[in-house]
């Protein structure tokens, strides 16, 4: 029998709640939960801030927030409906007594509904208030019940792995681990869930998925965008630290790791750890020919001219920030041992295109002669996750005719044909926070492992100025030099260029 998730009363405060994460993605978040009816017909939605405003001057941004951004247009009546458990709460993160106050607005809640709720406190703000927020959140006894209260952490989650292992360690101090949910919300994306599906859900394709069928694998994320207002930001982050060390090497421990033997979030977490630390980590000699950084210069974006980083708001004219980083990692284990997963993400890029493309080897004896076996590629699954999302396996076919020539076709599964209303990552993440769920979040150990795996290329890049950035054009695919790294082994960046085709053009 299907089972809908639904989540228990909950109250859900917003540290950073005037911010832009929480009108772009949570608040809209929670309207579409509260429409699908996955919100607890007792719930409540507090967003904090220094600002001043009334509950209805926040509702108003909010429901502006919706219009914007939310997948679905809020109708008049039930935006009535959903807005009166919008509440705003002025405070600063550093007054004590506001976490006092904070108490017994939520104690009032549980006293009307007649049981205490759950609590979820989602920390949207910049991580030097972590210490802060969760030191009082325990002091002043806003998360007194172990089972029952949660927290939600944001990236960036450190800075380096010592800085991660401290952040760890104090928040182990007010909340134990179960309690904390690290987010990344490419976990929560669908198409990044559906690789656990099609791997482990089918029988056919894990017989093949190892060293003795795919030649290699690429994962792309690549942004359009520049920096936009997050110069600042960004100039203590780079691409490494931003996006690889942690969407791209959760989505390639979700294509790397050992099938689990339930759905139970330590065992799949488990299985992600492992593929973590099999991670071959690089001597600092061997950085050079590995890892390929980047940072782009002016350039043309459908026809406009945009500047290049240095230019940008918030950075130096000298900066040493990569926005471009492609990695060749190795894993050390039985399966995929010599398989080369090549990882590579960039702003500015030529498209916004994030895909995972899994490149089996050719098949081992050439049957057909000559020309028959001109168009002959090996077989290519690419799983394509935003903005396109789609899987496509390509396989060799007789073009129809006469004689016996090959050419490779595809079979596609495209979520426009069985969705209509694809759930927003932040959806799915806030809806399992709130059941307990901690499958899709990131583990302390995962997230020291992640850092442990990259920490010899940061402190390479960190400690050497590079000498040709910007070195690659805004608009284009990134530095020659992450050709280069492909091309070494004989590859090929697949750019999914490839526009949805269907299979008639024989
Ligand atoms: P933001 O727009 O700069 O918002 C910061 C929030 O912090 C504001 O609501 C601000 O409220 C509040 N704040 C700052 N100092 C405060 C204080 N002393 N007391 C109370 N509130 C205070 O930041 P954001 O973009 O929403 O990002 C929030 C977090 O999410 C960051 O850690 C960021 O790295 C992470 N993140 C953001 C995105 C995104 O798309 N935006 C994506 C991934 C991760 P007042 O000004 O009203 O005080």
């Amino acid at each position: 029998m299907k089972t809908e998730k639904k989540a228990a009363p909950t109250i859900v405060v917003i540290f950073g709640g005037t911010g832009d994460l929480a009108h772009r993605k949570l608040l809209p978040a929670f309207f579409n939960l509260y429409m699908d009816g996955r919100m607890a017909d007792d719930f409540a939605v507090f967003g904090l801030g220094r600002t001043e405003l009334t509950d209805e001057d926040y509702q108003k941004m909010a429901y502006k927030s919706l219009k914007e951004f939310s997948r679905r247009t809020p109708e008049k009546k039930d935006w009535e409906a959903f807005k009166d458990n919008i509440n705003y709460f002025q405070s600063d993160i550093n007054d004590e007594k506001s976490y006092k106050d904070l108490l017994k607005k939520m104690e009032a809640l549980d006293k009307k509904w007649g049981k205490r709720a759950n609590r979820l406190f989602y920390l949207s703000v910049s991580p030097k208030f972590i210490e802060t927020i969760s030191v009082n959140l325990k002091k002043q006894g806003l998360a007194a019940e172990d089972d029952q209260d949660r927290v939600i952490i944001e990236k960036p989650f450190g800075y380096d792995k010592d800085s991660a292992i401290e952040l760890n360690k104090l928040i182990n101090n007010s909340f134990k681990e179960e309690q904390i949910y690290r987010i990344d919300h490419f976990l929560g994306k669908e198409t990044v869930q559906n690789i656990l599906a099609f791997r482990f859900g089918n029988a056919l394709f894990e017989p093949l998925w190892n060293r003795n069928y795919i030649d290699y694998v690429q994962i792309t994320v690549a942004e359009k965008v520049g920096v936009e207002d997050r110069g600042g930001y960004y100039e203590s982050s780079g691409a490494l630290r931003d996006m690889i060390q942690n969407h791209l090497l959760q989505i390639m421990c979700m294509v790397a790791m050992e099938a689990p033997t339930s759905m139970d979030a330590e065992q799949i977490r488990d299985r992600k750890v492992d593929v973590l630390k099999a991670i071959r980590r690089l001597k600092p000699e061997e950085v050079n020919r590995n890892a390929v950084r980047g940072q782009y210069g002016e350039g043309w974006l459908e026809g406009e001219k945009v500047p290049g980083y240095r230019e940008e708001n918030g950075t130096s004219e000298t900066s040493n920030t990569e926005t471009f980083a492609a990695i060749k990692f190795y894993l050390d284990n039985w399966r995929w041992q010599n398989v080369p997963f090549y990882l590579r993400t960039g702003k500015r890029m030529q498209e916004k295109t994030s895909s995972v493309t899994i490149q089996f080897k050719p098949v081992p004896h050439a049957t057909f002669p000559g020309a028959a076996s001109d168009n002959l590629m090996p077989n290519k699954l690419t799983i394509n996750l935003q903005p396109q999302m789609d899987i496509r396996l390509r396989f060799m076919v007789k073009r129809p005719g006469l004689e016996m020539n090959l050419k490779p076709a595809e079979m596609v599964f495209n979520y426009d044909s069985c969705s209509t209303h694809t759930p927003e990552a932040y959806e799915t993440l806030l809806l399992d926070a709130m059941l307990g769920d901690t499958t899709l979040f990131m583990r302390s150990d995962q997230v020291e492992e992640a850092w442990d795996a990259i920490e010899t290329i940061l402190e390479s890049w960190d400690s050497r100025e590079s000498i040709n950035f910007p070195n690659y054009q805004a608009g284009s695919w990134g530095p020659e030099n992450a050709e280069a790294l492909i091309a070494q082994d004989g590859h090929v960046w697949s750019v999914n260029t490839m526009k949805r085709k269907n299979n008639k053009e024989c």
